[in-house]
């Protein structure tokens, strides 16, 4: 998530979430999907139907080629734009869930966000992503790692922390019986597995942890 420290030059020529910034953020966040999409494959084959790579891949496919205008867009815009682009190409349950995270995200945020800010506006994206999904913590989905990811950041962790915390929260969803999503269907065959859509999320908040990570 975007974050800016007390130290963050915050005159009227810098700005610390320049076209630059942005353009390695999203293209951080797409290609770290893209790389990822034989074992978002491989895990929705298990308790799924095995899309979720290919939805993944194509809606971020779809990001990467505008990279150029989505960098030149004010942060909450951006978001919009890539939270419409995830609703109209992803597809399945996952593609209006996490095109609802981002349009969310675009609406709360302003251009640029405190720590604060970013918190308050991840908190009320999973409130929104809850809300379109009927769901919450504990029935193994995306969810699983998007609470406790921002409940990490809520609390001040690093990018490493928050890194391990998302990626520790997505393998925790293995011992989990999915009572949401495609997944419910197998009922108790679905425990012994990761789910999916919770690995997408972390490597999406790996990937941006990874990014701020490197200052
Ligand atoms: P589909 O299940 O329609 O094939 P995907 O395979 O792209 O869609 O996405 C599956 C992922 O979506 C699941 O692994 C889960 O994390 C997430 N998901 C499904 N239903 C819900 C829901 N109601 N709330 C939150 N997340 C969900
Ligand atoms: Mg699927």
């Amino acid at each position: 998530m975007a974050v800016a420290t007390e130290n963050t030059p915050r005159s009227s020529e810098v700005h610390w979430l320049d076209r630059e910034r942005k353009r390695r953020l999203i293209a951080a966040v797409a290609e770290r999907i893209v790389a990822h999409v034989d074992e978002l494959t491989a895990l929705d084959a298990a308790i799924g139907d095995g899309d979720h790579g290919y939805n993944m891949k194509r809606g971020f496919e779809a990001v990467l080629q505008d990279l150029d205008s989505l960098s030149a867009m004010s942060l909450p815009d951006l978001l919009k734009a890539v939270g419409m682009k995830l609703v109209a190409k992803v597809g399945g349950a996952s593609g209006p869930l996490y095109g609802t995270l981002f349009l969310a995200l675009g609406k709360e945020l302003p251009a640029e966000p405190s720590r604060g800010q970013v918190a308050i506006a991840f908190e009320a994206a999973i409130v929104a992503v809850r809300a379109r999904g009927k769901s919450d913590a504990g029935q193994k989905t995306m969810l699983d790692v998007l609470i406790p990811a921002q409940r990490a950041f809520g609390a001040g962790d690093d990018a490493a922390d928050l890194k391990k915390a998302a990626l520790a929260a997505a393998e925790a969803t293995a011992p989990m019986r999915a009572t949401r999503g495609r997944a419910s269907f197998l009922g108790e065959r679905s425990i012994g597995h990761v789910d999916p859509g919770a690995r997408s999320s972390s490597l999406m908040i790996a990937a941006l942890c990874d990014e701020f990570g490197e200052g």
